[in-house]
């Protein structure tokens, strides 16, 4: 199990601003396209869910729940 390298806790998520950052950006793009260019909405959720699971392999940033401390790993 993953340890907060602050305060050592073993209540640890994943998570973290880069991938918030990440869903605001997807949302962004997929509202004007589904909306404005009449982009398939399905089609826009499954790229949307796909791109964050690859966001989560690649960024692998995790959060501590006691803590708040954020780290890569
Ligand atoms: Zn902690």
């Amino acid at each position: 199990m993953t340890t907060c390298p602050n305060c050592g806790s073993d209540k640890t998520r994943r998570g973290g601003n880069t991938i918030w950052i990440v869903y605001l950006v997807l949302i962004a793009l997929a509202i004007p396209a589904v909306l404005l260019l009449h982009f398939n909405a399905a089609l826009a959720g499954a790229i949307m869910l796909a791109a964050i699971v690859i966001a989560h392999l690649v960024i692998k940033q995790r959060v501590c729940v006691d803590c708040g401390h954020q780290w890569q790993g």
